[in-house]
């Protein structure tokens, strides 16, 4: 089942998430429907804030870049094999010199900015049977990992843009929250009017 992504502006993006067990109410299904909310909006990743749900949980399948001939083909090959459910996530390291991206967020449609972050990350985390892992990731495989372990901290990507971007972008991000703006999938803005 498609979720409905909630947009910027929610007190939800805001909160730190908290960590969850194996007995989490239908987590199965719950990881089911973001996959399918995340393909549904052509997203690279969805953390589950964006749904509503203030736990440290994300995924992340970078297949949609590897047809990005930008990139080298080893790096092409790697991003069209990653797919992979965060739970329970703790980024240890973060290491080497920062580089921008031009980033964007499903909760913040159509805007898009360059975000500067480290480039090789150290990652504790847990998969959907609750075994941990600890393992290293570097390039856009980090930089999209980052970007949904922001949402689980209560951080989004606008938040590290300078003030100068920030009063900027101001007036769109409160059309984001009120609904201004054309979609082609589903959404729930925070400061959208009953009335019509
Ligand atoms: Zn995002």
């Amino acid at each position: 089942m498609i979720l409905p992504i909630v947009a910027y502006g929610d007190a939800v993006l805001k909160k730190k998430a908290i960590a969850i067990d194996k007995d989490y109410p239908k987590l199965n299904e719950l990881i089911d429907n973001m996959y399918e909310t995340m393909y549904g909006a052509y997203g690279v990743g969805l953390a589950a804030p964006q749904i509503g749900l203030a736990i440290r949980m994300f995924m992340v399948d970078t297949s949609p870049f590897a047809e990005d001939e930008s990139f080298s083909e080893e790096e092409q090959e790697k991003l069209k094999n990653f797919k992979k459910t965060f739970i329970n996530a703790q980024i240890l390291e973060e290491v080497g010199e920062e580089w921008a991206f031009n980033e964007g967020c499903l909760s913040i449609p159509d805007v898009r900015e360059d975000v500067f972050r480290r480039p090789t990350i150290k990652i504790e985390y847990q998969d959907e049977n609750f075994e941990t892992h600890v393992e290293e990731y570097d390039g856009l495989i980090a930089r999209v990992i980052q970007h949904e372990y922001d949402h689980i901290e209560g951080v989004l990507f606008t938040d590290k843009l300078s003030s100068f971007k920030k009063r900027l972008l101001k007036g769109r991000l409160t059309n984001i929250a009120k609904g201004k703006i054309k979609i082609d999938y589903r959404m729930r803005f925070p400061l959208m009017s009953k009335k019509r």
